[in-house]
């Protein structure tokens, strides 16, 4: 019979998951039954589903993300955004950034526990997986300590196997942000040779996803992700984090024995921590507030008919029975970046037109004159970003009335997220010249569904230098016919 290896006593000087000597205790958390457990089960398979559905769902004939970075396309619920509408994205990542400020702000590392995709893809696949080939906690420590047998190697092989086509699943899933399932399906289906470099790829890529959900998994949480790093300098004593509740559980002691407080110390709550920190010594870095401990703790208090809730969400000040401030200078704070940042994000997305227009000079003389004409050469960018042909047409606006255009003639049709680029001369009678002036370029499409102005300067000299010039040719003229 194996010898179960109990984990690490935690304590609050270091990190429960690394020994002394630098080696890794793996962590066998028993499960947990509850009202947490029930909500975040149904939440995980909710947000699974969300996570795994989104390349297949069309809106507007396109994926409801597709990440197409070869095309330079990004096409997210119904909006297409091309390469130059990147300056967006600045939006979108402080948006993001200042919500999990604000959010961290008032319940601390709720995304961590309810939603973040290492939690939940771990928590709700790859674990179930190993208690379901392994067993409980229990099982799966004796099974760990337990010397090499046909036994452990069946399960073991078993685990790791399963662990693999899972990660493969979810690498060609997560690739599907990129390429779309079709593309990944025709890949799938093809020889490597056709496209070795993807494949190179999507073998790394299975590798990473396998290392990290079958063996590193809560250190993703404590040594590389940066949230759990900062949330010390976001939260504070009125923040609702999952916490012990020191007054009623200490000193802590056997059930019936007189003078102690509601915690039995049956290491309920330690045993069931996925990074395997004991929540009775505060807040820590490590807790990603996965509730368990909450769950585990309910379970003992409901055995021994007492109240619930010696651990829950409490900020510390509730804890040390003072009042919760919700409004304090840093959620201000955070909810005024916020607001900001999504009313811009929100007025930036709605001047997202179908197509990107460009006009720019070409490169060469910034004008021309000839005995009739003072010319401007000029280039029309059209990046058309639906997916059907667009037909573009281009009228001159505020401009001299006898300024005529040449090379734009009629209406150009743009393929499907295709890229045209139409030059196009204005020319300006000499005689109606009176100088540089400014004037309008407006595209639109030929159904006017939409336009797009760019503003553009027609160059030329001086009216006065002109002019000049002129008495001069004539004078040079009579001069010669003189002679
Ligand atoms: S589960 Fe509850 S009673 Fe048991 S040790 Fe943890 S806090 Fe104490
Ligand atoms: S202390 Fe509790 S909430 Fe925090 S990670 Fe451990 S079990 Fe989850």
């Amino acid at each position: 019979m194996a010898v179960s290896v109990p984990p690490p006593r935690p304590n609050r000087d270091s990190v429960t998951t690394i020994r002394e000597d630098g080696s890794r205790p793996f962590m066998f958390p028993a499960d947990t039954h509850g009202r947490f457990t029930r909500a975040r089960r149904i939440s995980a398979y909710v947000l699974i589903v969300f996570y795994l559905s989104l390349p297949w769902i069309k809106i507007n004939g396109y994926p409801a993300i597709l990440l197409d970075v070869a095309e330079r396309r990004f096409h997210l619920f119904g909006l297409t955004f091309a390469a130059q509408d990147m300056w967006l994205l600045f939006f979108v990542i402080t948006g993001l950034g200042f919500s999990l400020f604000f959010i961290t702000s008032l319940l601390g590392r709720v995304w961590c526990g309810w939603a973040c995709p290492q939690t939940v893809f771990l928590e709700y696949i790859f674990r179930r997986i190993e208690v379901w080939i392994e067993g409980d906690a229990v099982a799966r420590r004796a099974l760990d300590a337990a010397p090499l047998s046909a036994g452990k190697i069946g399960k073991r092989a078993c685990k790791h196997a399963v662990y693999l086509v899972v990660s493969a699943v979810l690498t060609h899933l997560f690739l599907a942000y990129f390429v779309s399932v079709p593309e990944v399906w025709a890949m799938v289906r093809a020889a490597p040779s056709e496209h070795w470099s993807t494949f190179v790829f999507m073998t790394a890529y299975t590798g990473l996803t396998y290392f990290i959900f079958c063996w590193f998994r809560e250190q993703v949480c404590i040594v590389i992700c940066p949230y759990g790093r900062i949330q010390s300098a976001l939260t504070d004593d009125n923040t609702v984090t999952v916490g012990y509740d020191t007054l009623r559980g200490e000193p802590r002691g056997k059930a019936g024995t007189e003078g102690v407080g509601d915690c039995v110390a049956c290491n309920k709550c330690v045993q069931v921590c996925p990074t395997g920190i004991d929540i009775r010594q505060g807040l820590q870095l490590e807790c990603v507030g996965c509730t368990a401990c909450i769950d585990a703790c309910d379970d003992v208090m409901t055995r021994l008919n007492r109240p619930l809730g010696l651990i829950r969400y409490a900020s510390q000040n509730s804890l040390q029975k003072k009042s919760t401030r919700w409004v304090r200078p840093r959620t201000v704070l955070y909810a005024i970046l916020l607001a900001v940042g999504a009313s811009v994000a929100g007025w930036a997305v709605s001047t997202i037109k179908p197509a990107n227009v460009g006009v720019t000079r070409m490169v060469g003389a910034a004008y021309i004159i000839d005995r009739e004409y003072i010319r401007n050469q000029f280039l029309v960018r059209l990046v058309n970003k639906r997916n059907t042909p667009t037909r573009f047409v281009l009228a001159l606006e505020a401009a001299p009335p006898h300024l005529r255009q040449a090379g734009f003639a009629g209406a150009i049709e743009v393929p499907p997220l295709g890229e045209v680029a139409a030059p196009f001369v204005l020319q300006q009678p000499r005689h109606d010249y009176t100088g540089p002036f400014h004037f309008t370029v407006r595209v639109q499409d030929e159904g006017r569904t939409f336009f797009v102005e760019r503003k553009v300067e027609f160059l030329g000299p001086e009216a006065r230098l002109l002019r000049e010039a002129e008495e001069d040719e004539k004078a040079e003229h009579a001069h010669r016919k003189e002679k």
